[in-house]
């Protein structure tokens, strides 16, 4: 049962009118399987069959004629809107917290152009970054933004939470790689950038769609940069003393103008799960894994001078071993739901960011937060800039019971966030903020940059239809649905 105040039937029968009968459905089957994104709470609130909030209606518009209807239907009845693209954000942004309609992106899918002379491609919103990848490797091309999720998330979804795929030394996150965007507005007009390298015509409106998580606007095409595939891909792990001596190399590598693909550097207890099948690592001792992909010659140079670098600060070559084994299983990683989240266990990452500066003082603050409350922790540095990087905190812990766990759970967001703020971080590298970062963000921005985000929202959705609460907008709502943070108190 929803608890939204519009007449369903009504509703479902005007939009099955505008959109074709095979495009909405209320069922009850869908209603629950759009209960969820792949927040790691709300997995394990479905463990114990929690199938709230359900949408009331769930809508796959195949146009952008669809989308401008069913937002100004929206508008007219006060029903709020909850877009998903993949369905594999992890903060629970794609969930129908209010019910109303989930507007399901994924029939819009079509590849519209490849401009070879610009070095561009136009994709529809709910192209999934792998059939993307792949219409563009037949082709000699590539994105670049290879994500973990490169199966489970489209490339609305990218632009929407500020993705940042495994490559991002090198091509950078997502923001980087959109040229220009298109976007329906809540009132149903359509908004368009133009499509140049770059503009200094005021503000850049397509970066306030980027990361504004279905609050603002609907993303429904994107041009992206490409560049060809790269001509020659090399591995190379380096074993380290201790992770301040591997973080000082890679600040090195970045001083040196070099931009390997990729390099992720782990703490020693993550060395210990990453190295295990190779070796048992010495205590304390911190691993490199580098990608190399660029033409040979590139390639040559910057194996040269990064082993250069890692044996003047007394690293271990351990070979392409190491690096080219996660390289192969990059795509099967940490997957949430693979992960046996039994009674009573809990799981999931903090992905924040700093300045070299703050790094690694982050680090231990945020370690030390979480492993006080008895909960196991292992981290690495996988994004890196030439002024800094980014941390994945994983944690691990259990409790007694499936809902001591959710509250443990919410504690470690809450101690592990705060230790972020006060070392001067960023709460979100490239999950975005959904619901579960939402309480952070007049932290993040201050009051006055909380309040102008807040007078946008207002503007441009007075009747707050598009995915309410979430970002911390417009959590106030006509429409109330149990919030699924309610039990886990993420939001207290
Ligand atoms: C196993 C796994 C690995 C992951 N690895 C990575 C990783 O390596 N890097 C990374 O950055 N993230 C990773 N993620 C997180 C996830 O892939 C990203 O957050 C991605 O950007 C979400 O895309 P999606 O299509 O799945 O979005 P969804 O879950 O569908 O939506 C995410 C948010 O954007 C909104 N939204 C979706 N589409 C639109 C649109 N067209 N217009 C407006 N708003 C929209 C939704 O309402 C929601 O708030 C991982 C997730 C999983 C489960």
């Amino acid at each position: 049962m929803s608890s939204t105040s519009f007449n369903v039937r009504r509703v479902r029968r005007q939009l099955e009118h505008l959109l074709g009968k095979e495009n909405v459905s209320d069922a009850e089957i869908d209603r629950i399987c759009y209960s969820r994104d792949t927040w790691p709470l709300r997995l394990m609130q479905l463990g114990r069959l929690v199938t709230k909030p359900q949408p009331d209606l769930i809508v796959w518009p195949t146009r952008v004629e669809h989308i401008q209807q069913v937002l100004r239907v929206a508008n007219a009845e006060h029903i709020p809107v909850t877009p998903v693209s993949g369905g594999g954000g992890v903060c629970g942004g794609a969930l129908p917290t209010q019910g109303g309609i989930i507007l399901d992106l994924k029939k819009m899918n079509r590849i519209c152009g490849l401009d070879e002379e610009s070095y561009t491609v136009t994709v529809e919103t709910g192209v999934l970054g792998y059939e993307l990848e792949q219409y563009l490797s037949a082709r000699g091309y590539t994105t670049g933004h290879a994500p973990s999720s490169i199966f489970s998330s489209a490339v609305g979804g990218f632009a929407a939470a500020r993705s940042a795929g495994v490559l991002s030394s090198k091509y950078g996150k997502f923001e980087d790689i959109v040229v220009s965007l298109e976007v329906v507005l809540p009132n149903g007009e359509v908004l368009r950038t133009k499509t140049v390298p770059r503009s200094s015509m005021g503000p850049d409106l397509k970066q306030l769609f980027i990361g504004s998580e279905g609050t603002l606007g609907i993303i429904t095409e994107l041009t992206l940069r490409i560049c060809p595939v790269p001509e020659s891909t090399k591995f190379a792990s380096f074993l380290f003393p201790d992770l301040h001596t591997g973080m000082e190399a890679v600040k090195q590598i970045f001083r040196r103008d070099l931009r390997p693909a990729l390099i992720r550097l782990y703490d020693e207890n993550e060395t210990r799960f990453v190295l295990g099948r190779f070796m048992s690592p010495p205590e304390g001792a911190s691993v490199l894994n580098l990608t190399y992909s660029a033409t040979k010659e590139l390639v040559s140079l910057e194996r040269r001078t990064v082993t250069r670098i890692c044996e003047a600060a007394e690293a271990k070559s351990l070979g392409p071993k190491p690096s080219k084994h996660w390289w192969d299983n990059r795509f099967d990683l940490y997957y949430p739901s693979s992960i046996n989240l039994g009674p009573g266990m809990l799981y999931d990452v903090l992905d924040v960011a700093a300045s070299y500066a703050n790094l690694e003082k982050m680090y231990w603050k945020m370690r030390e937060a979480i492993e006080k409350l008895g909960v196991s922790t292992m981290s690495h540095f996988s994004h890196f800039y030439p002024d800094g990087g980014n941390i994945y905190v994983i944690f691990i812990g259990h409790a007694s019971s499936p809902e001591k766990a959710e509250a443990k759970y919410s504690q470690v967001w809450k101690v592990g966030l705060d230790a972020a703020h006060r070392a001067g971080g960023t709460l979100s590298h490239q999950h975005g903020v959904g619901l579960l970062k939402a309480p952070w963000m007049p932290i993040e921005h201050g009051p006055s940059g909380f309040a102008l985000i807040e007078a946008i929202k207002q503007h441009l959705d007075p009747n707050n239809i598009l995915n309410p609460g979430k970002l911390g907008l417009g959590s106030n709502g006509s429409h109330s649905h149990e919030s699924p943070t309610a039990n886990g108190g993420v939001n207290q």
